[in-house]
Formats: structure tokens, sequence, C-alpha cells
């Protein structure tokens, strides 16, 4: 029996890709759970902050945290809005400036289609990990984040920025050649970032720990059905999925505190 409030899982890029599960007291190999049977249960809620039993509104944070905090800021999830090379303050400069103005990659990943991306450069492959990417290649390397988030927002015309996770999940995919992609984008990457386009650039190859990919998907909301077992076939982004086709996106759950049983 394990109890502690869900945060992402932690992982390590191998053949497969390793997931652990932090609890607390104990630190899961959730690779190790495939086709067990597993219960797990809502007890609470924990904001990831202040570590109050409120309810999460987004991201793992109770409603004030979400809007105070800096790690919850609107540069997080639009990176073009960035303002730390121009020492300009957000929510907290100093934070700021040790996030931005630090190497960023501009990414092409296929997760159910081609998409492009944005992440620290620390954060590979992390990032493709948790997109539940099968490949993905660096194309843009910038100093910090906001010329990574222009570059984004000028290939956002011309190529999805977003995954279509039912795609993901049931591994309806198809393999790219994302060397071409990148020479077809190329032009469109703004002038400012251009001296930065990468040369010489290969695909990096993900292997999910999946034994069974469901034909549909049905996505499992604690805050609707707080108990539910059933026996994990795979692990794939930030997904657990299960035998009777159950998803469970472990990322969007962060802050939620449950019991887990492996019977
Ligand atoms: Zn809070």
């Amino acid at each position: 029996m394990y109890e502690g409030v869900l945060k992402k899982m932690k992982t390590a890029f191998a053949s497969p890709i390793q997931y652990y599960l932090d609890m607390k007291t104990d630190f899961i190999n959730m690779n190790q759970l495939l086709n067990r049977t597993i219960s797990m249960k809502l007890i609470g809620y924990e904001c990831l902050n202040c570590h109050l039993e409120r309810p999460i509104y987004r991201q793992g944070f109770c409603k004030s945290c979400f809007f105070e905090i800096p790690q919850a800021a609107d540069w997080i999830m639009k990176p073009e809005l960035s303002t730390a090379h121009l020492d300009k303050e957000d929510r907290d400069l100093a934070y700021e400036k040790k996030m931005q103005l630090q190497p960023h990659i501009v990414y092409l990943a296929n997760s159910s289609n081609i998409k492009v991306g944005v992440t620290r450069k620390n954060q590979v492959p992390t990032r493709w990990i948790d997109q539940g990417a099968h490949e993905a290649m660096e194309i843009v390397e910038v100093p910090n984040r906001y010329l990574a988030g222009i570059t984004e927002v000028a290939l956002k015309d011309h190529i999805s920025d977003k995954t279509n996770w039912r795609k993901m999940l049931t591994n309806s995919i198809e393999d790219a050649d994302l060397n071409v992609e990148k020479e077809r984008l190329s032009v469109y990457i703004p002038e400012e970032v251009k001296p930065y386009l990468k040369n010489n650039t290969q695909e990096t190859h993900l292997e999910f720990p999946v034994t069974q990919y469901p034909e549909k998907v049905k996505s499992l909301n604690l805050d609707k059905t707080p108990e539910y077992t059933g026996i994990l076939k795979g692990i794939k982004g930030q997904y657990l999925i299960f035998e009777d086709s159950t998803v469970f996106n472990v990322r969007a759950n962060e802050g939620y505190v449950v019991k887990i049983d492996v019977i």
C-alpha cells in the first residue's frame, strides 16, 4: 500500500523508458507493475506549492498559488512572453532569469503527428518522453526562452503545436522523416534565430513500456470516479494504460492525494 500526492512520473531514457512514481515513502518503478492489478483511490488534495489541502486549480497548484507564484506564470506555457532577457520582471525576476536565461531547444516531435515545441535544453529528452513522442529532433538551440518562443510562434503557422493524445495512446502513429520537415520549416524561422539553426540533426527514437495498446481510450477522472481498479498494460507519455482501455494522465492529476494498492 502506497499513499502520497501525485506528481508527474520521473523517467529514465532507456529501452524501454523507465518510469518512477514518487510516493513520499516509496519510489515505485512503474515498469515493474506491468500486468499487475492496481487499485487507486482519491483521498484528498495537496497543493504542490503551499501543501495545504485545497482544491487543485491547475498544474498541481491551488487557485491562489497558481495566480501568484512564478512557477505558474504565463511565460511557462507561452515562452514568447518571456521578458527576463530585457531585465523585466513578471512575477519574480530572479527566478525568471534563472529559468529563462539558459539554453533552450526548439524541437520537432512525432507523438500522433509532427509538432513543434520548446523546452529547456536540460529537459531533453524528458520533455519528449512526457509527451509520448516516439521520435523527436532538436532543430534550434538558442540562449534564452524568448528566442525559442518566437521561433515556435513563427512555426505554428506551418505545423501543429498540439498532440492528439487519443492517437498517441492508441499508437495510431506513422514514422516521419523529421529532417525533411526541418528543411521545409527552416525558411520560416525568424531572422534573428537563423544563426542558431542546428546542423547535422539526428532523430531520437523512444520506446515506451506498453504490452497492449487500447483500440479506443476512456480517461479516468478521479473527481467523478474516486476509486478505480485495473490491470496495468502500459505507460506512455505521462499516461497509465489499463487493460479495459482506461487511461490515467498522472500529470493532469498532480496535487491529488491517492492510495495505491498493487494486488
Ligand atoms: Zn497553494
